[in-house]
């Protein structure tokens, strides 16, 4: 692993405050009665929890319901996919204005299962990018190398080649109004975590190859870990400088596990 060394070690003092996000990346899970009742406990538990943002990612079909219950709680909801299209004939898509007219904040790009499942590549990834900060969102870009990748220590160019093709593609600006997600594939819903120093070391190389295009905008970039994050590993991983929160999937249909990350984000640096 490469450690440049552009900008000084985050220490909480003085320096650049990013507050921390917990995102719940709901997948294509749920149902109208189930949500219901896990957004009520959520917007429940997260009202006191001022000092880290809480959101939820929920399908399509559920934003207006995802609206309706958060719209008077700190809870920010979001979608997990857009459109690189603003209208058209793309039968099955959804555009950023039509998210936006739900009220989302959020949109999850470039997720591991869409760019594996779905074929969407670096190109793909930057398009939806600029379509949502179009649309007045913050996208949500995940990146990470998958097993092969991690076992062949390409973890870094992998990687810093997803980063470059968003510099690339939409300048370092782009990151001036996105989050990052740094979700490693083999972590992603097996139960496996990358170890906090592992996924700290990515985070600053992360951070540091945004830095080179801008280095204002890489401190105040969040840059969240994803992949098996739950209520008894949250807290190290927050206590990394570089790890602004987590992306989370299987435990954010848990309210109880949700709030605890929430919570551990709160309560963290
Ligand atoms: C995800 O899908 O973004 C994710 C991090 O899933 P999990 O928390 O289940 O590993």
């Amino acid at each position: 692993m490469r450690f440049l060394s552009t900008i000084p070690p985050f220490n909480g003092i003085g320096e650049t405050v990013r507050k921390k996000l917990v995102a719940g990346n709901w997948k294509m899970h749920g149902n109208l009665a189930q949500n219901s009742a896990l957004l009520l406990k959520v917007a429940e538990g997260t009202a006191s929890l001022d000092k880290a943002e809480c959101a939820v990612c929920v399908p399509f079909p559920y934003l207006f319901q995802a609206q309706d219950l958060l719209r008077r709680t700190v809870v920010q909801w979001g979608a997990q996919n857009v459109s690189q299209y603003p209208s058209g004939a793309y039968t099955g898509e959804v555009s950023a204005g039509m998210l936006a007219d739900f009220g989302c904040r959020y949109v999850i790009v470039g997720h591991s299962e869409r760019r594996r499942l779905y074929a969407e590549g670096d190109a793909t990834v930057a398009a939806k990018v600029g379509a949502t900060q179009a649309g007045g969102m913050i996208p949500v870009v995940c990146v990470g190398e998958t097993l092969e990748e991690w076992e062949a220590g390409r973890t870094e160019a992998v990687v810093t080649g997803q980063i470059q093709a968003l510099l690339d593609g939409l300048g370092a600006q782009a990151y001036d109004r996105a989050v990052v997600a740094y979700e490693p594939v083999w972590a992603i819903g097996t139960g496996k975590t990358a170890s906090p120093a592992q996924a700290q070391a990515v985070h600053r190389m992360i951070r540091e190859v945004v830095a080179q295009g801008d280095q204002r905008v890489a401190e105040r970039l969040r840059i969240l870990y994803g992949g098996s994050v739950k209520a008894a590993n949250a807290a190290e991983l927050f206590a990394m400088p570089d790890i602004d929160g987590a992306l989370v999937g299987g435990a954010s249909l848990d309210a109880g596990e949700f709030l605890a990350i929430c919570a551990a984000a709160h309560e963290s640096r």
